[in-house]
């Protein structure tokens, strides 16, 4: 029996633990569903160092936060953020007042500024980690990604290419297999071409995220 311990999804130190892909905070409890359905089971892990684990860092939360803070998420997202994110919420003065001191008021309704260097760190793991567990290698280079949500935000002309490439995306991932086991929380698809692998995302059905592994 090989006594070898797999090596960390992000770097090469051995594993400690495993992380979950997507974390495991998306998912509701079955308790907290109407359905009663265990969404939990069969969720995608890789093998994880200390540091990299991102169920540690805070910023899965972060980053759940701001998924079910958008308009047009499924049943499942909005009964989740009903029932167990508000409530850790409450626990956690800190991500009320991250959120209270960012927002601001655009059309007349709340809307909170995103601190994307923090989903940066979060969506580059999770890039990397959801590369690993797909495709059973390890990506090295760099990961770009874009979060269609909030595509306006690329609204200046020198992001041209990104403008494009948004309103493509539903074109490139027309009839491609759909991945993923609880898709009413998460899934996604993989086309690859000559310029590298794009991956798009989809979070409670509408939150998508584009990710570019590029060649
Ligand atoms: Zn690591």
């Amino acid at each position: 029996m090989s006594k070898e311990s797999p090596k960390c999804y992000m770097c090469e130190e051995n594993a400690t633990g495993k992380e979950h892909v997507p974390p495991k905070c998306l998912f509701p409890k079955s308790k907290d569903l109407e359905t009663g359905n265990d969404l939990r089971k069969g969720l995608l892990t890789v093998p994880s160092c200390n540091l990299h684990n991102l169920e540690k860092s805070g910023d899965d939360e972060y980053f759940l936060n701001v998924i079910t803070g958008i308009q047009g998420i499924n049943k499942t997202g909005r009964q989740h953020y009903k029932k167990q994110i508000r409530r850790r919420n409450s626990r956690n003065p800190s991500i009320i007042k991250r959120f209270a001191d960012k927002s601001i008021e655009i059309n007349k309704q709340l809307a909170f500024e995103i601190e994307i260097e923090r989903l940066d760190v979060f969506i580059e793991h999770f890039a990397c980690a959801l590369f690993l567990a797909h495709f059973g290698n390890k990506w090295y280079g760099d990961v770009e990604w874009i979060p269609e949500s909030f595509a306006q935000i690329y609204s200046h002309s020198e992001e041209q290419e990104k403008i494009q490439l948004i309103s493509s995306i539903d074109l490139m991932f027309n009839n491609i297999e759909m991945h993923g086991k609880n898709r009413e929380v998460f899934m996604y698809q993989v086309v690859k071409d000559s310029r590298g692998t794009k991956m798009r995302l989809y979070f409670y059905d509408s939150f998508k995220i584009l990710l570019l592994f590029p060649k």
